[in-house]
Protein backbone atom coordinates (compact mmCIF):
# COMPACT_ATOMS: atom_id res chain seq x y z
CA UNK A 1 0.00 0.00 0.00
CA UNK A 2 1.78 2.95 -1.14
CA UNK A 3 -0.21 5.39 0.94
CA UNK A 4 1.75 4.74 4.06
CA UNK A 5 5.39 3.71 2.22
CA UNK A 6 6.77 7.33 3.33
CA UNK A 7 5.55 6.47 7.57
CA UNK A 8 6.94 5.26 9.97
CA UNK A 9 5.69 3.00 12.79
CA UNK A 10 7.33 1.68 16.11
CA UNK A 11 6.85 -1.41 17.72
CA UNK A 12 7.66 -1.94 21.42
CA UNK A 13 8.13 -5.38 22.44
CA UNK A 14 7.91 -6.19 18.46
CA UNK A 15 10.34 -9.18 18.60
CA UNK A 16 8.60 -11.87 19.43
CA UNK A 17 4.57 -12.68 20.13
CA UNK A 18 2.08 -10.66 19.44
CA UNK A 19 4.59 -7.48 18.53
CA UNK A 20 5.73 -9.66 16.01
CA UNK A 21 2.78 -10.15 14.57
CA UNK A 22 2.35 -6.60 14.43
CA UNK A 23 5.03 -5.85 13.06
CA UNK A 24 4.51 -8.49 9.96
CA UNK A 25 0.92 -6.87 9.74
CA UNK A 26 2.28 -3.01 9.59
CA UNK A 27 4.94 -4.19 7.17
CA UNK A 28 2.38 -5.16 4.75
CA UNK A 29 0.40 -2.35 4.94
CA UNK A 30 3.73 -0.33 3.46
CA UNK A 31 5.01 1.43 6.76
CA UNK A 32 9.10 1.48 8.01
CA UNK A 33 8.84 -0.74 11.06
CA UNK A 34 11.50 -0.39 14.00
CA UNK A 35 11.08 -3.51 16.50
CA UNK A 36 11.78 -1.55 19.60
CA UNK A 37 12.61 -4.28 22.55
CA UNK A 38 14.96 -5.51 24.73
CA UNK A 39 15.86 -8.31 22.78
CA UNK A 40 18.33 -8.42 20.60
CA UNK A 41 18.94 -11.49 18.96
CA UNK A 42 15.52 -12.13 18.36
CA UNK A 43 14.34 -8.49 17.22
CA UNK A 44 17.52 -8.40 14.55
CA UNK A 45 16.49 -11.82 12.81
CA UNK A 46 12.69 -10.70 12.40
CA UNK A 47 13.97 -7.40 11.41
CA UNK A 48 16.17 -9.29 8.47
CA UNK A 49 13.47 -11.12 7.15
CA UNK A 50 11.63 -7.59 6.88
CA UNK A 51 14.76 -6.25 5.95
CA UNK A 52 14.50 -3.43 4.32
CA UNK A 53 11.03 -1.99 5.50
CA UNK A 54 11.72 -3.46 9.33
CA UNK A 55 14.74 -2.34 11.46
CA UNK A 56 15.76 -2.93 15.44
CA UNK A 57 16.87 -0.71 17.80
CA UNK A 58 17.23 -1.87 21.49
CA UNK A 59 14.64 -0.52 23.18
CA UNK A 60 14.10 -0.31 27.26
CA UNK A 61 10.42 1.56 27.62
CA UNK A 62 11.35 2.52 30.69
CA UNK A 63 14.48 4.34 29.45
CA UNK A 64 13.75 7.79 28.46
CA UNK A 65 16.77 9.26 26.14
CA UNK A 66 16.81 5.37 24.63
CA UNK A 67 12.93 6.18 23.82
CA UNK A 68 13.98 9.73 22.08
CA UNK A 69 17.33 7.95 20.06
CA UNK A 70 14.51 5.63 19.29
CA UNK A 71 12.50 8.21 17.80
CA UNK A 72 14.99 10.02 16.10
CA UNK A 73 16.49 6.81 14.26
CA UNK A 74 13.11 5.72 12.98
CA UNK A 75 12.10 8.95 11.53
CA UNK A 76 15.35 9.44 10.14
CA UNK A 77 15.67 5.63 8.26
CA UNK A 78 11.59 5.72 7.45
CA UNK A 79 9.74 9.08 7.65
CA UNK A 80 7.21 10.81 9.68
CA UNK A 81 6.24 8.79 12.36
CA UNK A 82 2.75 7.34 11.85
CA UNK A 83 1.88 5.25 14.32
CA UNK A 84 2.78 3.74 17.97
CA UNK A 85 1.86 0.38 19.35
CA UNK A 86 2.89 0.09 23.08
CA UNK A 87 3.26 -3.48 23.29
CA UNK A 88 5.67 -4.16 25.45
CA UNK A 89 4.86 -5.81 28.46
CA UNK A 90 6.21 -8.14 31.68
CA UNK A 91 3.81 -10.43 33.87
CA UNK A 92 4.35 -11.45 37.14
CA UNK A 93 2.78 -14.00 39.19
CA UNK A 94 1.86 -13.20 43.06
CA UNK A 95 -1.39 -12.46 44.81
CA UNK A 96 -1.31 -8.69 46.79
CA UNK A 97 0.29 -10.54 49.92
CA UNK A 98 3.14 -12.72 47.93
CA UNK A 99 4.01 -10.72 44.94
CA UNK A 100 7.37 -8.63 45.84
CA UNK A 101 6.95 -4.56 46.11
CA UNK A 102 9.73 -4.42 44.27
CA UNK A 103 8.19 -6.63 41.33
CA UNK A 104 4.92 -4.74 41.45
CA UNK A 105 6.60 -1.27 40.69
CA UNK A 106 8.41 -2.86 38.00
CA UNK A 107 5.36 -3.93 36.53
CA UNK A 108 3.73 -0.93 36.56
CA UNK A 109 7.01 0.98 35.43
CA UNK A 110 7.15 -1.04 32.62
CA UNK A 111 3.41 -2.11 31.94
CA UNK A 112 2.85 1.61 32.23
CA UNK A 113 4.83 4.22 32.49
CA UNK A 114 7.10 3.17 29.93
CA UNK A 115 3.90 3.35 27.67
CA UNK A 116 3.26 6.53 28.96
CA UNK A 117 6.67 7.75 28.39
CA UNK A 118 6.19 6.91 24.45
CA UNK A 119 2.97 8.44 24.03
CA UNK A 120 4.83 11.56 25.80
CA UNK A 121 8.16 11.33 23.42
CA UNK A 122 5.76 10.11 20.01
CA UNK A 123 2.76 12.96 20.03
CA UNK A 124 5.00 15.55 19.46
CA UNK A 125 6.44 13.61 16.31
CA UNK A 126 2.41 12.77 15.59
CA UNK A 127 1.48 16.29 15.72
CA UNK A 128 4.44 17.34 13.42
CA UNK A 129 3.45 15.08 11.05
CA UNK A 130 -0.14 15.54 10.94
CA UNK A 131 -1.62 13.15 13.07
CA UNK A 132 -0.98 9.56 13.78
CA UNK A 133 -2.86 6.47 15.85
CA UNK A 134 -1.30 5.17 19.34
CA UNK A 135 -2.32 1.41 19.80
CA UNK A 136 -2.13 0.33 23.76
CA UNK A 137 -2.19 -3.06 24.19
CA UNK A 138 -4.37 -3.70 27.15
CA UNK A 139 -5.64 -6.60 28.00
CA UNK A 140 -8.79 -8.35 29.12
CA UNK A 141 -7.06 -7.89 32.84
CA UNK A 142 -7.76 -4.30 31.89
CA UNK A 143 -11.27 -5.06 32.22
CA UNK A 144 -12.09 -7.68 34.86
CA UNK A 145 -9.89 -8.57 37.83
CA UNK A 146 -7.51 -12.01 37.80
CA UNK A 147 -6.59 -13.35 40.45
CA UNK A 148 -2.75 -14.12 40.92
CA UNK A 149 -1.55 -11.10 39.04
CA UNK A 150 -2.50 -8.13 40.55
CA UNK A 151 0.78 -5.85 39.70
CA UNK A 152 -0.20 -6.83 35.84
CA UNK A 153 -4.29 -6.19 36.21
CA UNK A 154 -3.32 -2.58 37.71
CA UNK A 155 -1.32 -1.44 35.14
CA UNK A 156 -3.31 -3.11 32.55
CA UNK A 157 -6.44 -0.86 34.02
CA UNK A 158 -4.30 1.99 34.36
CA UNK A 159 -3.24 1.49 29.97
CA UNK A 160 -6.78 1.45 29.67
CA UNK A 161 -7.24 4.92 31.52
CA UNK A 162 -4.21 6.47 30.09
CA UNK A 163 -5.82 5.49 26.39
CA UNK A 164 -8.46 7.68 27.01
CA UNK A 165 -7.15 10.98 28.79
CA UNK A 166 -3.85 10.83 26.13
CA UNK A 167 -7.48 10.65 23.35
CA UNK A 168 -8.79 13.65 24.79
CA UNK A 169 -5.75 15.47 25.10
CA UNK A 170 -4.62 14.46 21.74
CA UNK A 171 -7.49 14.47 19.47
CA UNK A 172 -7.35 17.60 18.43
CA UNK A 173 -3.88 17.30 16.59
CA UNK A 174 -5.46 14.29 14.91
CA UNK A 175 -3.77 11.78 16.98
CA UNK A 176 -6.07 8.52 17.97
CA UNK A 177 -5.15 6.61 20.74
CA UNK A 178 -7.29 3.40 21.47
CA UNK A 179 -6.48 -0.11 23.83
CA UNK A 180 -6.99 -3.32 22.31
CA UNK A 181 -7.97 -6.15 25.17
CA UNK A 182 -6.52 -9.98 24.18
CA UNK A 183 -7.87 -12.83 26.11
CA UNK A 184 -5.35 -15.66 26.33
CA UNK A 185 -3.17 -16.11 23.20
CA UNK A 186 -0.73 -18.12 21.68
CA UNK A 187 2.68 -16.63 22.61
CA UNK A 188 5.37 -17.59 25.26
CA UNK A 189 3.94 -15.56 28.16
CA UNK A 190 0.97 -18.32 28.26
CA UNK A 191 3.03 -20.90 27.65
CA UNK A 192 2.42 -22.38 30.69
CA UNK A 193 -1.09 -21.28 31.38
CA UNK A 194 -3.58 -24.51 31.41
CA UNK A 195 -5.82 -24.10 27.84
CA UNK A 196 -8.67 -25.21 29.58
CA UNK A 197 -9.51 -21.89 31.05
CA UNK A 198 -11.22 -20.86 27.43
CA UNK A 199 -13.07 -23.99 27.82
CA UNK A 200 -16.07 -21.78 28.58
CA UNK A 201 -15.69 -19.20 26.11
CA UNK A 202 -18.38 -18.70 23.39
CA UNK A 203 -15.08 -19.36 20.96
CA UNK A 204 -13.30 -21.79 23.08
CA UNK A 205 -9.84 -21.57 21.99
CA UNK A 206 -7.18 -19.86 22.25
CA UNK A 207 -6.35 -16.82 20.31
CA UNK A 208 -3.53 -16.40 17.71
CA UNK A 209 -0.96 -13.40 17.49
CA UNK A 210 -2.26 -13.05 14.10
CA UNK A 211 -5.73 -11.85 14.96
CA UNK A 212 -4.65 -9.16 17.46
CA UNK A 213 -2.30 -8.01 15.21
CA UNK A 214 -4.98 -7.48 12.42
CA UNK A 215 -6.91 -5.25 14.72
CA UNK A 216 -4.22 -3.15 15.53
CA UNK A 217 -3.44 -2.84 11.67
CA UNK A 218 -7.20 -2.11 11.86
CA UNK A 219 -6.80 0.93 14.18
CA UNK A 220 -4.06 2.29 12.67
CA UNK A 221 -5.08 2.12 8.60
CA UNK A 222 -9.09 1.98 9.12
CA UNK A 223 -10.45 3.29 12.26
CA UNK A 224 -10.25 6.78 11.45
CA UNK A 225 -13.24 8.05 13.35
CA UNK A 226 -11.99 6.12 16.67
CA UNK A 227 -10.27 7.31 19.22
CA UNK A 228 -10.17 6.68 23.39
CA UNK A 229 -12.58 3.17 22.78
CA UNK A 230 -11.53 -0.28 23.70
CA UNK A 231 -11.52 -2.83 21.02
CA UNK A 232 -11.77 -6.45 22.63
CA UNK A 233 -10.30 -9.81 20.66
CA UNK A 234 -11.03 -12.44 23.54
CA UNK A 235 -13.02 -15.19 21.76
CA UNK A 236 -16.17 -14.07 24.35
CA UNK A 237 -14.19 -14.35 27.68
CA UNK A 238 -15.73 -11.14 28.85
CA UNK A 239 -19.10 -11.76 27.26
CA UNK A 240 -20.32 -12.49 30.58
CA UNK A 241 -21.57 -15.36 32.44
CA UNK A 242 -21.66 -19.20 29.99
CA UNK A 243 -24.88 -21.48 30.73
CA UNK A 244 -28.29 -20.54 30.50
CA UNK A 245 -29.82 -19.57 34.09
CA UNK A 246 -32.77 -21.94 35.01
CA UNK A 247 -35.78 -21.51 37.88
CA UNK A 248 -35.29 -23.63 40.29
P1 LIG B 1 5.71 -11.59 25.07
O1 LIG B 1 6.21 -11.74 26.47
O2 LIG B 1 5.86 -12.72 24.12
O3 LIG B 1 6.35 -10.28 24.40
C1 LIG B 1 6.55 -9.12 25.13
C2 LIG B 1 7.78 -8.43 24.58
O4 LIG B 1 8.01 -7.26 25.38
C3 LIG B 1 9.05 -9.29 24.67
O5 LIG B 1 9.68 -9.40 23.41
C4 LIG B 1 9.92 -8.55 25.68
O6 LIG B 1 11.30 -8.63 25.42
C5 LIG B 1 9.40 -7.12 25.54
N1 LIG B 1 9.72 -6.31 26.70
C6 LIG B 1 9.58 -6.64 28.01
N2 LIG B 1 10.03 -5.64 28.78
C7 LIG B 1 10.46 -4.66 27.95
C8 LIG B 1 11.03 -3.39 28.15
N3 LIG B 1 11.28 -2.90 29.39
N4 LIG B 1 11.33 -2.63 27.08
C9 LIG B 1 11.12 -3.11 25.83
N5 LIG B 1 10.59 -4.32 25.57
C10 LIG B 1 10.26 -5.09 26.62
O7 LIG B 1 4.19 -11.15 25.24
P2 LIG B 1 2.92 -11.31 24.28
O8 LIG B 1 2.14 -12.46 24.78
O9 LIG B 1 3.30 -11.23 22.86
O10 LIG B 1 2.14 -10.01 24.72
C11 LIG B 1 2.21 -8.80 24.00
C12 LIG B 1 1.20 -7.82 24.58
O11 LIG B 1 -0.10 -8.41 24.58
C13 LIG B 1 1.49 -7.45 26.04
O12 LIG B 1 1.19 -6.10 26.29
C14 LIG B 1 0.55 -8.35 26.82
O13 LIG B 1 0.22 -7.83 28.10
C15 LIG B 1 -0.65 -8.35 25.88
N6 LIG B 1 -1.51 -9.49 26.10
C16 LIG B 1 -1.09 -10.76 25.83
C17 LIG B 1 -1.96 -11.81 26.05
C18 LIG B 1 -1.57 -13.24 25.77
O14 LIG B 1 -2.38 -14.13 26.09
N7 LIG B 1 -0.42 -13.53 25.21
C19 LIG B 1 -3.25 -11.57 26.55
C20 LIG B 1 -3.63 -10.27 26.82
C21 LIG B 1 -2.76 -9.23 26.57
Amino acid sequence: MAEFADRSAIVTGGARGIGAAVVAELVKAGFGVVIADLRDEHGTTLAGTFAPRARFHHLDVTDEGAWQRVIEETEREFGPLAALVNNAEILDFGTVETESPDMFRHVLDVNLFGAWLGIRLTAPRLRAAGGGTIVNVASTAGLMGYAGISGYVASKWALRGLTKAAALELGSSGIRVCSVHPGPIHTAMTAGIDESIAATQPLPRFGEPQEVAAMVRFLITEATFSTGSEFVIDGGATTGQAGALEAS
